[in-house]
């Protein structure tokens, strides 16, 4: 039978680490696996993490949370948990697809989300090369300061198109809904686009980026040129792990917590972005704070000698 740790941490981007960290600070014996798909590699500078005055490039900022961890003795395993369950005794048993198996009595969800990415012209490699450059953005609440004055647009299904339209004309006046599909629109959104000049721009028929602009072609062959584009087209919350095990989600797949980060399920704790919350760094650095004293302070206290 393997070993069974304190707390098995499920995803290492920040939220995970974090979490690793602070467990491992309370000498509890933790383990962490990871697939390597954190959402933070494709910030190409955040500069609203707190600490990082002149900004932190996603990647540098991973690197350095994994060496924290490390200094305390957590490396994460490279794996992907494809099962969660419990044994009669109660204790989490996780598997990867290799036979791996991870025996715990305390689970962290840190598996963050996946987000839909638009269709861009010449695929992956140029799609990449436009969020590196700052062309296509993620996320308003990050970055919405960094397009201020810039011509900006939003690539969303309509009543989203303009709601994002019309937080971003707090950054600029430049702003157009963009049409990413079919849909209805309620007529108070409309009401208040209308009023701050923000139009919604039909379903467009090809999207070009390059790393100084993405270009938007319409039906009738007219285009429009954006400094900025946010496609706003929604996520996958990782929470399958969890919902297997009976977790109350919310409309989005979410998980939804406590005030201790603990889901419906005992013992089963979740953080950052794949908690029904707002996604960022410094929100899922606060959850792996509270998950992982809870998870301390509900383990059999051990007394050092
Ligand atoms: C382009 C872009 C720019 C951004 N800019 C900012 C910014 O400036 N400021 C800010 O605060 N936020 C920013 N964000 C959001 C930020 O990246 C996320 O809020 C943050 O990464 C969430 O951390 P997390 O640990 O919850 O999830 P993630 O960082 O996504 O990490 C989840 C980890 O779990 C792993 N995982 C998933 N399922 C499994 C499994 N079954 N088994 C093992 N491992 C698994 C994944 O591979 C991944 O490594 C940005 C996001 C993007 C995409």
């Amino acid at each position: 039978m393997p070993k069974t740790h304190d707390c098995l941490i499920v995803g290492a981007g920040p939220a995970g680490l974090v979490a690793a960290t602070y467990l491992a600070r309370f000498h509890r014996d933790v383990v962490v696996v990871d697939a390597g798909n954190s959402r933070a590699q494709w910030i190409p500078t955040s500069h609203n993490c707190p600490g990082f005055p002149l900004g932190i490039g996603g990647e540098s900022l991973l690197q350095r949370l994994r060496a924290q961890a490390a200094q305390y003795g957590v490396e994460p395993v490279q794996g992907k948990v494809e099962s969660l369950r419990r044994d009669g005794e109660g204790v989490f048993l996780a598997s990867d697809g290799d036979g791996r198996v991870w025996r715990a009595r305390c689970v962290v969800l840190a598996t963050g989300v996946v987000d839909m990415m638009p269709v861009v012209e010449g695929g992956q490699p140029v799609l990449e090369r436009a969020v590196e450059s700052g062309v296509l953005r993620l996320c308003a609440v990050c970055d919405g300061y960094e397009a201020s004055d810039e011509c900006i647009g939003v690539l969303a299904p309509p009543q989203e198109a303009l709601s994002h339209g019309l937080f971003l004309r707090g950054f600029s006046r430049k702003v157009d809904a963009i049409s990413a599909g079919p849909g209805e629109t309620d007529a108070d959104t409309r009401r208040a686009a209308d009023a701050a000049g923000v139009p919604l721009l039909p379903v467009p028929a090809r999207l070009e980026c390059d790393t100084d602009a993405c270009t938007v072609t319409f039906d009738d062959g007219s285009t429009r040129r954006y400094d900025t584009l946010y496609p706003v087209l929604g996520s996958e919350a990782q929470s399958q792990l969890a919902r297997e095990l009976g977790a109350d989600v919310d409309e989005d797949g979410a998980l939804r917590t406590d005030a201790h980060q603990q889901t419906s399920v005992d013992g089963l704790y979740a953080i950052g972005d794949v908690v029904s919350a707002l996604d960022q760094i410094a929100v899922a650095v606060g959850h792996a704070a509270i998950a992982a004293t809870a998870i301390h302070n509900r383990l059999p206290r051990r007394l050092r000698m």
